[in-house]
């Protein structure tokens, strides 16, 4: 049950209260967390709503770094004009979330910090070489600042590497340059409120048709979102031809049934995971290299 809830108009009251309060719940868009609540699986004590504080919210661009507010909603992505142009795959990924009322209120930040391995914020910032911005208040007062690559961040299945006294305070990624390629993919139950039963994004640049860059990372495939190294290792200087392409599939499917084992799934899910693998970076070439 919550004894106290809180509702601070700005970040220094917010990471304040955080400070005083250690390990008191955060609240953002509610969509996570009201959901656990109601199955008695939700926070207990201590509320810390974060709705009112706007330097949280917002997408902000300088030079060629993007800074997203964590509280941005999925809709405010989804319709950002400049996500569309410089990390498309993120607001890709944005317009596939649950119904237009969870994205109306759920936000990049609550879904990073919920680390779900299916949270369809992961794959595309992870290709995006994502870092997060974890700000605390120490005892003087001044406002410590850690910035981690995304990959740090995820501690494990639900897990981050977040402290007790610390908020997440922005998610910053890299413009990507003009000339990548990138898909987002999902295969869900169903096309409405799907929460993905696998996910992947990717991000290339060919010269050539050669692989100059790379990065492929899969969500809901093993506990936590990751790239997939094996892929990527491969992939890199070689020439995307169809053969190419398929080996990226079973390199794929077999990393994973590395880090899962044989599970009753394994019989479905390796199969599509191969076949998932050569459609998205297949979707990323967007026909601009025939293979
Ligand atoms: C019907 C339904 C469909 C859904 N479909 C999808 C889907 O398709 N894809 C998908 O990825 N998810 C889906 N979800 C899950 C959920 O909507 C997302 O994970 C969403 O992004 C959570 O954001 P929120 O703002 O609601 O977070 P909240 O529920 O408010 O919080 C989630 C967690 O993050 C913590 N937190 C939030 N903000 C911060 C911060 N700034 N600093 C530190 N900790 C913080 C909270 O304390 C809590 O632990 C669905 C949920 C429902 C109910």
């Amino acid at each position: 049950m919550i004894r106290e809830f809180f509702q601070p108009d700005t970040l220094i009251k917010a990471l304040q209260l955080r400070g005083d309060y250690e390990g008191a719940s955060l609240l953002a868009g509610g969509t996570d967390l009201v959901v656990a609540m109601r199955d008695d699986r939700g926070p207990e004590g201590i509320m810390i709503d974060l709705s009112k504080v706007h330097a949280l919210k917002g997408i902000e661009a300088a030079e060629d770094l993007i800074r997203i507010g964590p509280m941005t909603t999925f809709t405010e992505i989804e319709d950002s004009a400049l996500l569309q142009e410089a990390a498309g795959i993120l607001r890709e990924a944005a317009k596939t979330v649950g119904s237009p009322q969870i994205r109306n209120r759920g936000t990049l930040g609550g879904n990073l910090c919920n680390a779900s391995a299916a949270g369809d914020g992961f794959t595309p910032l992870l290709c995006l070489d994502a870092k997060v911005e974890l700000q605390s208040l120490i005892a003087n007062g001044t406002v410590t600042t850690r910035i981690l690559a995304l990959e740090d961040f995820i501690a494990g299945s639900k897990k981050t590497a977040l402290k007790g006294n610390e908020i997440l305070t922005g998610i910053l990624i890299q413009r990507l340059p003009a000339s990548s390629l990138s898909a987002f993919k999902k295969i869900g139950r169903r096309n409405a409120l799907a929460i993905a039963r696998l996910s992947g994004s990717c991000v290339l640049k060919l010269e050539n048709n050669v692989v100059k860059r790379i990065r492929f990372a899969l969500g809901a495939s093993t506990s936590v979102p990751e790239r997939i190294k094996a892929v990527e290792e491969y992939l890199m200087s070689r020439e995307l031809t169809a053969e190419a392409l398929a080996e990226t599939g079973k390199l794929a499917s077999e990393y994973v049934f590395s880090q899962t084992g044989a599970r009753s799934s394994s019989s479905y899910k390796l199969p599509v995971i191969e076949k998932f693998t050569v459609s998205l970076i297949s979707a990323a070439l967007g026909g601009k290299n025939k293979i």
